[in-house]
């Protein structure tokens, strides 16, 4: 099988061609750094996680490029409100820059604790107006903008395939109604979806961070950064892009608008800027609303960290679902995904003792092992389900027919992927069954006993595990040894 993928750019399933054989670039769209990120946008970072590390699994070498907006993003997706970045300053009487700073090292460290890989380059906004303004004088130079009321605008009319991604009507657009509707209209627009792509202090008197521009001293508009910092890193035409669903009708819609506007007929002739959109759905939270950091209706890795779940229970649970499916949030749904790690460690741990930690070589697995690994792979070219490729690991850990040491191969396998970090987890438990027994009072005890029964057969002190075993019975615990270790239950 080849890896297929949901292209919103024609709401298709489609087979992955990259550009350059073997090798994939791609582009993610990152945080604004002006709060921190709540455990929404964190599932736009898991998603793209799941995408790196899947192209990595299927042999591809790969390129991952995320900003970080640190300017320019105002209040809404449009050009209308309040920069968030100096609002979230004025508020906290920092500086922009330090509170860009102070919320991109937090989310770095929710990065981390969510096992995401660092993209190979992170660039911020500010440190690229330079690129940003040359991408803007060709795209004026193609005819696409004009001047207004102090402000440099993109023209939609001039872009025919505009609607193409988010399939708009232009219509609608043009009357400023629709799914994007205008709220508040801004006279200098000759359309109410033309965008800015560079504001002057005329609009923004006291706007923190400006720079000089042939348009004059000001700042550039949101977008704008997207399509000057993927092309940078990743050339004129690269692989895929992603974002959340929301980026669909305007941000992604404009980022296209601009970059393709920005070519020469060369360029042009040589294919779309990019060739495969990837979009995740939301998270909700109970009662079906949006998880947002404007409203202020939201909660943050912390909130669950607070709560005594681990990072990796969340992503646990995020990817019992597919990403283009809306995942709902509650504490029970964190309740179950808890227990369902916690399970996964405990089996990770009775087949790591049961392996003596040895795994087994590519050469060494069985039919049936290698099976699994086939079966999994292809969950994950089916469009990234990672539902099914979790189930797939859950299969192959109970199967019995498989050595212990295949088993630690198929983990090991299938957890580069899904990042659970089974085995750092299970090698830091105590105990391999202490989950299975909880309210048991002596389930601490019994554990401590099986375990030391393991360890004595180990050293081939078979008298001491018979006496253990024995010992056990007569309290009414029974022992059953399976290819993946011990389990004990009452009788
Ligand atoms: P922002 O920091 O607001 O620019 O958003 C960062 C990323 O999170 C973007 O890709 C958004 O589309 C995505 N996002 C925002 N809210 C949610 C949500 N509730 N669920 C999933 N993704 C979201
Ligand atoms: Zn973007």
């Amino acid at each position: 099988m080849a890896l297929k993928l949901f292209n919103t750019m024609g709401k298709t399933l489609q087979e992955f061609k990259p550009i350059t054989e073997g090798f994939c670039g791609f582009y993610g769209c990152g945080p604004t750094v002006y709060n921190y990120a709540h455990i929404g946008n964190l599932r736009a970072y898991v998603f793209l996680d799941i995408l790196d590390k899947t192209l990595t699994y299927l042999g591809y070498k790969i390129k991952h490029v995320m900003n970080i907006t640190d300017v320019g993003h105002l209040t809404g997706d449009g050009d209308d409100g309040e920069d968030k970045m100096k609002k979230s300053a004025e508020e906290r009487h920092q500086s922009v820059l330090e509170v860009a700073k102070f919320y991109t090292d937090a989310f770095m460290k929710d990065i981390d604790a969510l096992n995401i890989r660092h993209p190979d380059v992170i660039c911020k906004a500010t440190e690229h107006i330079n690129e940003m303004i040359e991408l803007i004088k060709q795209i004026e130079a193609n005819g696409h903008t004009y001047m207004a009321g102090g402000n440099l605008y993109y023209d939609i009319s001039t872009y025919p395939d505009y609607a193409k991604l988010a399939n708009l009507n232009m219509d609608e657009l043009k009357a400023g109604a629709g799914r994007r509707k205008v709220v508040v209209v801004d006279e200098n627009k000759r359309n109410p979806g033309d965008f800015v792509l560079w504001f002057t202090k005329s609009k923004f008197e006291d706007q923190a961070m400006t720079w000089d521009s042939p348009w004059g001293r000001g700042y550039p508009g949101w977008h704008i950064e997207c399509s000057a910092m993927s092309m940078k890193y990743l050339g004129k035409h690269f692989d895929i892009h992603t974002g959340g669903i929301d980026h669909v009708p305007v941000h992604h819609t404009n980022e296209i608008a601009q970059s393709e506007g920005s070519f020469d007929e060369q360029e042009r002739a040589k294919g779309p800027w990019v060739n495969y959109w990837l979009h995740n759905e939301f998270l909700v939270i109970e009662g079906g609303n949006k998880m947002s950091k404007s409203s202020g209706n939201f909660l943050r890795l912390q909130s669950l960290l607070d709560k005594g779940y681990d990072a990796l229970d969340y992503r646990l649970f995020l990817l019992g679902s597919h990403y283009r499916k809306q995942v709902y949030f509650s504490w029970d749904a964190m309740e179950s995904a808890k227990n369902s790690r916690k399970a996964l460690v405990n089996r990770t741990k009775a087949i790591l003792d049961a392996a003596g930690g040895k795994e087994a070589s590519d050469a060494e697995l069985s039919a049936k092992a290698k099976e699994y690994l086939e079966l999994f792979k292809a969950d994950l070219e089916n469009d990234l389900s990672t539902p099914q490729a979790l189930s797939r690991l859950q299969m192959a850990l109970k199967d019995s027919s498989l050595t212990p040491q295949e088993t630690l191969t198929v983990i090991n396998k299938m957890d580069s992927v899904l990042g659970l970090k089974l085995v750092e987890y299970a090698k830091k438990a105590d105990s391999p069954v202490a989950d299975d027994h909880a309210g048991d009072p002596e389930a601490k005890e019994i554990d401590a006993l099986v375990q030391q029964r393991t360890e004595a057969k180990k050293a081939k002190d078979f008298a001491l595990a018979d006496k253990i075993r024995n010992d056990l019975a007569a309290r009414g615990v029974i022992i059953t040894d399976t290819p993946s270790g011990p389990t004990w239950k009452r009788q």
